[in-house]
């Protein structure tokens, strides 16, 4: 085994580094060229069919039948023009990544030829056998049947020779066994919801969509490395390793000038992402050594979803011809950073307002101030859902390590909104205002575009931060499916405006004026939410200690987080606001409680194994290297003082490295014994819960003893790849 890390290591120092494909053309000479666009359906569409897939988009309408035939003939040509032979629909499921099964457009035809063939019927429904994606017993093994059905407002793309289809899939029964169908109905209803808040201020708005801009985080890793290490190939993380004497203390990676086989990795998937519509804008190192980022433009969140999963789907094809692995990992090393995804969240009208970016005038701030704090409220009131949807086996890692943003949820609005709130809540009087109090109010909401010019706070502790013209939700994990968290924040911010807007229009109601009323409102949720907003160190045990005065979840239990979805608070949100219903949550619940289930029974057996098969055995061959030459020393030099004197640290390092073996043989039992009685429970939230307890313990404990041991063998028999050769390789 020593020999396949030296053999990568060798392999390493070979390696000639790939060089960019590069082309001289401007990325936007090709940018969407796999897309099925709007320009591209006014080429290929009819223009009735055409027409009826813009108002399908826009307006959430049912594709007719006979017009998706139209639809299909179109997109058959245009992906058979560009080298496709094959359709799928690409979904979502409740694994990690996406799924697709890819069937040929060829089928037989008149006179035993053969025909390409692609009908209306084929692009908008499938029946893929769906037996072997989660469901949490909404379907019953004997109905295995799903459906995929096409979700119009994601374009058709094509990878390779395949023509992609977006779409959302569903149990046969009609519940969702996704992540896009339930992300597409939050946005639906953050979109009634704010229309009718915008209303108060400009009658033109008919739409608001919700924006995405992910920051998404990486690790490079060479591929023969990663090969001499099972735990990264099964696991995703390493699950021993010593810290590399040198790693990110010298805040010398961050910003550094990006390594020559890394850059050309990142030329290459930058140009299929262009390729693909997807736009990415920034590429950067991040902290860790081997961690870097790439963000694009944001976008309409349910197409900025799909483009985050499609990239990870490219960036780790395009890592593999570099001869790199990718981990999304969040925490794939002890020690250095994890990676995460910041969420950038806005919501901006079919007018052209960023409803989270101050306005022109007195009006138009009134109106951010009103989106403002009903997010402050909603965040409030729903931080346990918000922690509920970020959080997995994975994630646990990061959170609350210090590193990335902690367990409680808060918000961080830098000082001068802060200010700004703070005198806003003085300013409104309890009783009617009198007309000068009115108009000086709102002369001096007026001001605010100017304070918020020179407004560059950044507080990166923050899990929740403004950043001037939107919300960035940093702790949402790298390796998750963006569309969690976006669900539980976009429904947590539609059920907070419908409330909004029934608390001003009972004021309006009740004779008081509607600014006024607004103005009221706004007041009472500054009150109200005050608890959320944070803007101090996020990582210091004092702010632990004050979250918990203040009253705020703080939730790092993998399991307890996802119960969280089944409070009746949780369920009434999103049941009312048509996101999931009952049996929904329930089936969700019980796959994430699966999940969580199942990489901690995976992480314990490659431990167990890995243990076993490759570190015991490589500490007793080293002992006994040990005990030949005590054994030595002891036949030339007798038993006298010299032999004590020349033998004496090694028989001390014997007796070291028979400790730790004999820690690690017996932690590993004990595990094992631990999964057994935890494998027996029947409920999957008591399994959960007990492999957290039970079992994941041991994974650090036993790690213990393995990198001690790491720290002792002879370099030269040490079978895994170490840290510095991870992290510094490249
Ligand atoms: P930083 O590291 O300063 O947070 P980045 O450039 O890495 O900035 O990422 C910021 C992300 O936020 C980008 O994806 C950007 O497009 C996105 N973004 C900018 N403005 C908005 C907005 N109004 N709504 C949503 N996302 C936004
Ligand atoms: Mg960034």
């Amino acid at each position: 085994m020593a020999k396949l890390r030296f053999t990568a290591l060798e392999e390493l120092l070979n390696r000639e580094p790939k060089k960019s494909e590069g082309t001289r053309m401007p990325s936007s000479d090709y940018y969407g060229e796999m897309v099925f666009d709007r320009p591209k359906m006014k080429k290929y569409l009819s223009p009735e069919a055409f027409v009826h897939v813009m108002e399908s988009i826009e307006k959430g309408t049912r594709i007719d039948r006979k017009m998706a035939d139209q639809i299909a003939l179109g997109m058959k040509a245009w992906a058979m023009e560009n080298g496709a032979s094959h359709y799928t629909h690409w979904f979502h499921p409740l694994t990690d990544g996406t799924a697709e099964k890819h069937d040929a457009f060829l089928t037989f035809g008149e006179f035993g030829t053969m025909v390409e063939s692609f009908s209306g019927s084929l692009l908008v429904q499938q029946e893929p056998d769906a037996s072997s994606f989660p469901s949490g017993g909404i379907r019953n093994t004997f109905e295995a049947r799903g459906y995929t059905a096409w979700d119009v407002s994601s374009p058709a793309f094509i990878i390779g020779s395949t023509l992609c289809i977006p779409t959302i899939f569903v149990s046969y029964t009609g519940h969702a066994l996704d992540y896009k169908f339930p992300l597409l109905k939050a946005l639906h209803a953050v979109d009634k919801a704010a229309v009718d808040v915008c209303q108060y201020f400009d009658k033109n708005v008919t739409k608001v969509n919700s924006n995405l801009g992910w920051e998404q985080e990486y690790f490079l890793i060479d591929e023969a490395l990663y090969h001499a290490r099972p735990d990264l190939m099964l696991t995703g993380r390493t699950l021993m390793g010593h810290s590399s004497a040198k790693d990110q203390q010298l805040d010398d990676h961050y910003f550094g000038s990006i390594p020559t086989r890394v850059i050309a990795f990142m030329e290459d998937f930058e140009k299929e992402a262009y390729r693909l519509g997807i736009p990415v804008k920034t590429r950067h190192n991040e902290v860790a050594p081997n961690q870097f980022e790439v963000a694009p433009i944001f976008e309409e969140t349910n197409l900025a979803n799909d483009h985050n999963q499609l990239i990870m789907d490219v960036m780790k094809r395009v890592a593999r011809q570099h001869k790199f692995r990718i981990l999304f990992h969040e925490k794939p090393f002890k020690g250095v950073n994890g990676s995460g995804k910041h969420n950038n969240w806005s919501l901006s009208t079919n007018t052209g307002v960023n409803l989270l970016s101050p306005g022109k005038n007195p009006k138009g701030n009134l109106q951010f101030l009103t989106f403002l704090v009903n997010v402050l409220k909603a965040v409030h009131d729903n931080q346990d859902v918000l922690l509920g949807s970020i959080m997995s086996a994975s994630n646990a890692h990061r959170l609350g390590a210090n590193e990335a943003p902690p367990s409680i949820i808060s918000i961080f609005l830098g000082s001068q909104i802060s200010a700004m709130l703070d005198e806003l809540e003085t300013r409104v009087p309890d009783k009617k205002m009198t007309p000068d109090e009115k108009t000086a109010l709102k002369l001096d909401i007026g001001k605010i575009p100017e304070i918020l010019l020179d407004n560059t706070d950044r507080n990166r502790t923050s899990p929740f931060a403004f950043t001037g013209n939107r919300f960035e939700f940093r702790a949402v994990g790298s390796a998750a499916n963006c569309a969690s968290a976006m669900i539980s924040l976009n429904t947590a911010m539609a059920g907070q405006l419908k409330e909004f807007k029934k608390e001003v229009d009972a004021l309006i109601d009740k004779g008081v004026k509607k600014d006024e009323a607004i103005f009221q409102m706004i007041k009472e949720y500054i009150k109200q939410s005050k608890n959320i907003r944070f803007d101090g160190d996020g990582y210091s045990q004092d702010w632990v200690e004050e979250a918990a005065r203040r009253g705020l979840s703080n939730i790092s239990s993998v399991p307890q987080a996802i119960k969280t979805y089944l409070s009746p608070k949780s369920k009434n949100l999103f049941v009312d606001n048509g996101v999931f219903t009952d049996v929904e949550i329930e089936a969700r619940t019980e796959v994430e409680m699966e999940k969580f289930t199942k990489k901690i029974q995976i992480e314990s057996r490659v431990l167990g194994d890995l243990a076993l098969n490759h570190i015991v055995p490589t500490a007793v061959q080293y002992m006994n290297t040990l005990i030949e030459n005590v054994q030595g020393l002891k036949d030339v030099f007798g038993e006298n003082s010299d032999y004590q004197d020349l033998a004496g640290d090694r028989l001390d390092l014997i007796k070291k490295i028979s400790f730790h073996i004999k820690n690690i043989k017996n932690k590993t039992h004990d595990m094992v014994e631990a999964r057994k009685v935890a494998n027996k429970l029947e409920d999957m939230t008591e399994m959960a819960e007990m492999y957290e307890q039970k079992v994941f313990p041991y994974l650090d404990d036993i790690r213990y003893h393995i990198d001690k041991l790491e720290l002792t063998v002879d370099n030269a028999i040490w079978p895994l790849p170490k840290y510095r050769e991870l992290l510094f390789a490249r």
